[in-house]
């Protein structure tokens, strides 16, 4: 048996979610999981049991595989650079990853590769504070530089005091302007350690309370020289940083161009729209990318790709809404983690596909939320094939 085996550490969606992709390439996968019952060790069968933060636990996982790679980024730097050191293939490699651990060497490396930043400062002290604020006015944003994912650790800061006692928890924060945003974009690339590169089409995402909610792929109405842009500013980070493996880049639009927001250096809640909308799925193009195998096309095979995530709302049952969700629309597509449902949790998503945007984001979105139990008031009425019909009359006939 030649096939490589790959070890991922961390045992939530994205390690599940990795599994079919592995099954499917004959590639031997196993688990470091934090909890007997994570997403991925309901799917996978080789799972080990332990702490990420322990180094002889990190170690020992990663005896028993050829390469190591992530679902999440918590892991201590210093540990991946023990790893690396002794002599396992950690991909991505720490010296990349590190930019997806801490945001304020985020910044700086951005701003050294000359790439668009909102205005940032490292915040250590309360004339730091003010000084910032000085700069920019308030409000403006404030992070904790490590450990922050789904939204938290980022607050929105009216007045000095309540971010001088945020930093007296922390020690240290990241300010940034308060970014005005048109809306949120993001790109995937993925990048294989001899060097080839693959980058999907930019998305349009939405955030609801920090937390992804839909992405649309292709960002509807992105220019082209922009999303060229875009994709030349992933290439550059790749590049210089060496990362090996999916990476995303998440960005804010603004009436002048684009700024950086921040990475993720795994597959990514804004690429699970390729699973059923790409050539090759970010999954499959991971476990590519991570065993240096060449790259698969991540053109689209979709006109247009909508998925909107299922976040814990009134339904503890998320069995019982398929037999609605299913006979509604027989062309979307369900993604359960096997997670309890907890309140805003993210529990699963929906993929949708088709040409018309609108009516492609209504399907996703009424199947997503249907699952969910969330009062489908705020959303736009799912639009009938009639209604489309009915539209497409009104604006050809001029009576
Ligand atoms: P996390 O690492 O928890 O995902 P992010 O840094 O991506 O945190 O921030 C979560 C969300 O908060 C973003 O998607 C965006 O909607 C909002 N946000 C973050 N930074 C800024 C900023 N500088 N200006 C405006 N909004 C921001």
């Amino acid at each position: 048996m030649t096939f490589p085996r790959i070890g991922v550490i961390g045992g939530g969606q994205l390690a599940r979610m990795l599994a079919p992709a592995a099954e499917a390439l004959g590639i031997r996968f196993s688990v470091l999981a934090e909890t007997a019952d994570a997403p991925a060790t309901q799917v996978i069968s080789e799972v080990t049991v332990g702490d990420y933060t322990d180094f002889a636990t990190l170690k020992a996982f990663a005896e028993t595989v050829d390469v190591v790679t992530f679902d999440h980024e918590h892991v201590p730097p210093e540990h991946l650079r023990a790893l690396a050191e002794a002599g396992h293939a950690i991909r991505p490699g720490p010296q990349a990853l590190i930019f997806a651990q801490d945001k304020i060497l985020m910044r700086r490396r951005m701003d050294d590769l000359g790439l668009p930043n909102p205005a940032w400062a490292e915040i250590t002290s309360r004339s730091d504070i003010e000084g910032f604020a000085e700069r920019v006015g308030y409000p403006f944003i404030l992070k904790t530089p490590r450990g922050g994912y789904d939204g938290k650790g980022v607050r929105v800061i009216d007045d000095v005091d309540e971010a001088a006692a945020w930093l007296d928890e922390v020690g240290q924060l990241l300010a940034e302007e308060k970014v005005d945003f048109t809306r949120e974009l993001a790109v995937m690339v993925g990048r294989s350690p001899m060097g080839q590169t693959a980058v999907w089409p930019v998305v349009e995402t939405w955030q609801q309370d920090g937390v992804c909610k839909e992405a649309i792929a292709p960002a509807p109405g992105l220019a082209a020289e922009k999303a060229t842009e875009i994709t030349e500013a992933i290439l550059k980070v790749a590049g210089a940083l060496e990362v090996t493996g999916v990476m995303a880049m998440e960005l804010f639009e603004t009436p002048e161009g684009f700024l950086i927001n921040e990475f993720a250096m795994r597959p990514h809640n804004t690429g699970h729209w390729t699973q059923d909308g790409a050539v090759t799925s970010q999954f499959e193009q991971h476990l590519r990318a991570v065993l240096d195998l060449p790259l698969g096309s991540p053109a689209a095979r979709e006109d247009v790709s909508a998925m909107v995530n299922v976040l814990g709302a009134e339904h503890e049952d998320l069995y019982h809404p398929y037999l609605h969700v299913m006979a509604h629309d027989p062309a979307v597509k369900v993604h359960l983690y096997g997670k309890g449902v907890r309140p805003g949790r993210k529990v699963g998503h929906v993929n949708a596909y088709g040409q018309d945007v609108d009516l492609v984001l209504a399907r996703a979105r009424h199947a997503a939320d249907y699952i969910a139990g969330v009062d489908p008031d705020p959303h736009p009425k799912l639009p009938s094939p009639a209604d489309l019909d009915a539209n497409a009359n009104s604006a050809t006939d001029p009576a």
